[in-house]
């Protein structure tokens, strides 16, 4: 075997250096990308639970969703079922159907929908359906939730369109406004309840 000689094997330590560095710097580089994402995904998450705390206020279970186009927010929802007295009242058809008319198209191709609880069956469907490009999910929704809970809509290979999914972003804020909302419906009830039997 031919040995290398000193100047060829300083030649490969460089090359293997150069490799690394670009490798690190690469990695870094990610990284950063990364971060400026999850910071964005929990700028516009905040803006949802501004929207569920709106819905709260009318008594409806606080869900709150935007769709964000280039940069920009194009379209909010919060729930209103009670309100509107409509099963299609759900926070991410109202920002779906907003987004549309804003775009003048079905398709919701380089949107990202934030919502604040994990979509159900049919605000699943109608994702799929308007070809969102992104859903960012706050908490999700193990009783009914048809984004990976129960089923996962977004992401099956037999749709010919497939989302892609973040989860988790400002969990427990999303989580603590529905626990909230529902111990002061259960304390309303009670109280209810405690007058009835005053009467
Ligand atoms: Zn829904």
């Amino acid at each position: 075997m031919r040995e290398m000689t000193e100047k060829q094997l300083l030649r490969r330590e460089n090359r293997l250096r150069a490799k690394e560095e670009k490798r690190l710097a690469e990695e870094a580089k990610a990284q950063k990308a990364a971060q400026e994402q999850k910071k964005l995904d929990e700028k516009y998450m905040g803006q949802a639970l501004k929207l569920a705390k709106k819905a709260a206020e009318l008594d409806e279970v606080p869900i709150g969703c935007v769709i964000v186009h280039e940069g920009k927010v194009i379209a909010r929802g919060y729930n209103r079922r009670n309100t509107d007295k409509s099963t299609l009242a759900h926070a991410e058809i109202a920002a779906i159907r907003k987004a549309s008319r804003k775009l003048s198209d079905w398709r919701l191709e380089e949107c990202t929908l934030y919502v604040t609880l994990e979509p159900c069956q049919m605000c699943a469907g109608a994702i799929v359906q308007a070809r969102t490009s992104r859903v960012v999910i706050g908490a999700m929704n193990p009783k009914a939730g048809c984004a990976g809970s129960i089923v996962n809509l977004l992401e099956m290979k037999e749709f010919n369109h497939r989302v892609d999914v973040t989860r988790g972003v400002l969990e427990e804020q999303c989580s603590q406004i529905l626990k909230d909302f529902f111990a002061g419906l259960r304390k309303r009830v009670k109280e209810e309840n405690t007058n009835e039997d005053k009467m």
